[in-house]
C-alpha cells in the first residue's frame, strides 16, 4: 500500500492491526507527538500513547468500536488524554475509520493535539466572562449613584434649611446641636462626594465628560478654593500654603479644574500625616501649572502608576478609607482638557501631584 499522502497530512496517523491492538504503521508527524521513532512505534500496542488511568477504558472502547466499525469523526466531545514518551500528557481528537489490507483487518486513527486549542477557549470564555461580569458592575455602578443621588441631594436640601433655622433662631440653638448639626453636614457633604464619584465614574466610561470651557484665572481659583476648604482641611492638622507667582489665565472648564484641586488637596491632607501641603501655581502663558506636595506617607513605586486606574489604592482599607476612585476622575478631567498629570514621589517621604494644562483650549489651537 501507498502512504505517502499519510505523510502529509497535519495530523498523527496511526493504523492499528484489529486483532492484536499493535501498532502496523505510523507517519512523522506521531513520530513528533508521542517522542517515539517509526521502528519503536510499529508493534507497540496502542494503548501505550495513553496514560495509564486510560488504558482499560480504552480497550473497552476499542472491543466496542471492533464489533461495529465506521468512520467516526473528530471532535465528538470524548475528552481523551495521549501520553509522550516523556510522560507528559495531551488533549487528543481523533478520528477513527476501519480499514482491510492484505486479508487484515486495520483500524485507521488520525490523532490531533488540541490542547492549546482548548487552553484558547478555555481563555476565550473566561475572558467573556470577565468581560460580562466588568459590564454588570458598571450597570449596577451607574444605576445605584443614579437611584443614590436623589436621595442624598434631598438631605443636603434639608441640611441647608436646618441651618438656615438655626442661624435664625434668636437666642442661638444650644452648642451641643449645633455641633451635632455640623458634624451632619459634614457627613452629608462627604456621602454627596462619594455618590458624585460613582456617578462621574459611570459617566466617564460612557465618554460622556462635557467641559463648560471659559477664561479664568487659576490662581484666583486655587487661593478660592483653598480659602473655602481651609477650615476643614485643617481639621486633619496640616497647614496649606498656597504659593501663586502672579495670575494663570486659560481656557477650562472650572468647575471640574475646581474638582481636581479638592481631590488632590484631600488626598494630600488624608496622606499627609499632619505635615504641610503646599500648593503651587505657575504659568508661562503656554501651559499652566498646579502643583499639590504633601510630606506624608508617599507612594510604592511599583504602584505610582497604577493608582490613577479605576478603584486602584495603595493603601490598606482598614487603615484610609475611600473608593480608588478620586485620582481617575482628575486624570479624566486633565487629560480631556489636553493636559497631563505628573507624579514624583518617595514613600515615608512625600508625594507631589503636577497637573499642566494648555492655557488654550485644544481646539483653538488646530486653529491657529
Ligand atoms: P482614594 O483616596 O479614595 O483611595 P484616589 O484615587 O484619590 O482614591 O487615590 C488612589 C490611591 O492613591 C490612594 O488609595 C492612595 O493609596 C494613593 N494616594 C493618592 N494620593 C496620595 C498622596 N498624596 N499620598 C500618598 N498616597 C496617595
Amino acid at each position: 500500500m501507498d502512504f505517502s499522502l499519510l505523510e502529509l497530512v497535519p495530523d498523527a496517523i496511526l493504523i492499528v492491526e484489529r486483532e492484536t491492538g499493535r501498532i502496523a504503521y505510523a507517519n512523522a508527524v506521531a513520530e513528533g507527538m508521542f517522542g517515539y521513532r517509526r521502528d519503536e512505534l510499529r508493534d507497540l500496542a496502542i494503548e501505550q500513547l495513553l496514560p495509564e488511568r486510560f488504558r482499560e477504558r480504552h480497550q473497552a472502547h476499542r472491543s466496542a468500536y471492533d464489533a461495529a466499525p465506521r468512520a467516526r469523526p473528530m471532535g465528538l466531545g470524548v475528552d481523551l488524554m495521549g501520553r509522550r514518551r516523556d510522560g507528559g500528557e495531551f488533549l487528543a481528537e481523533i478520528s477513527l475509520a476501519p480499514l482491510s489490507a492484505e486479508g487484515k483487518a486495520f483500524t485507521i486513527a488520525a490523532v490531533r493535539d488540541v490542547s492549546e486549542r482548548k487552553r484558547i477557549e478555555r481563555s476565550a470564555m473566561l475572558y467573556r466572562q470577565a468581560r460580562e461580569e466588568l459590564r454588570e458592575r458598571d450597570e449596577f455602578l451607574s444605576v445605584a449613584s443614579h437611584e443614590l443621588r436623589t436621595p442624598v441631594t434631598a438631605l443636603q436640601l434639608q441640611m441647608q434649611m436646618l441651618n438656615r433655622v438655626a442661624e435664625r433662631t434668636a437666642d442661638g440653638l444650644p452648642d451641643v446641636v449645633m455641633h451635632k448639626l455640623a458634624a451632619l453636614e459634614r457627613q452629608t457633604r462627604r456621602v454627596a462626594q462619594l455618590v458624585n464619584e460613582l456617578l462621574d465614574v459611570s459617566r466617564m466610561r460612557l465618554g460622556r465628560l462635557d467641559l463648560r470651557p471659559e477664561s479664568m484665572d487659576l490662581s484666583e481659583l486655587v487661593r478660592e478654593a483653598v480659602g473655602q476648604l481651609r477650615e476643614e482641611l485643617e481639621r486633619t492638622g496640616s497647614r496649606v500654603e498656597v504659593r501663586c507667582g502672579g495670575p494663570a489665565r486659560g481656557t477650562w472648564d472650572r468647575m471640574r479644574i475646581e474638582q481636581v484641586l479638592t481631590n488632590l488637596l484631600v488626598n494630600a491632607v488624608k496622606f499627609g500625616e499632619g505635615k504641610p501641603v503646599e500648593v503651587t501655581v505657575s504659568s508661562d502663558g503656554e501651559t499652566a501649572r498646579l502643583a499639590v506636595a504633601d510630606r506624608g506617607i508617599g507612594i510604592p513605586v511599583e504602584a505610582q502608576a497604577r493608582i490613577f486606574g479605576r478603584f486602584e489604592r495603595a493603601v490598606s482599607p482598614q487603615h484610609f478609607g475611600g473608593l480608588g476612585l478620586g485620582l481617575f476622575i482628575v486624570r479624566q478631567i486633565v487629560e480631556a482638557h489636553g493636559g497631563s498629570i505628573r507624579l514624583e514621589s518617595v514613600p515615608g517621604r512625600g508625594s507631589t501631584f503636577t497637573v499642566e494644562l494648555p492655557c488654550r483650549p485644544p481646539a483653538s489651537e488646530e486653529r491657529t
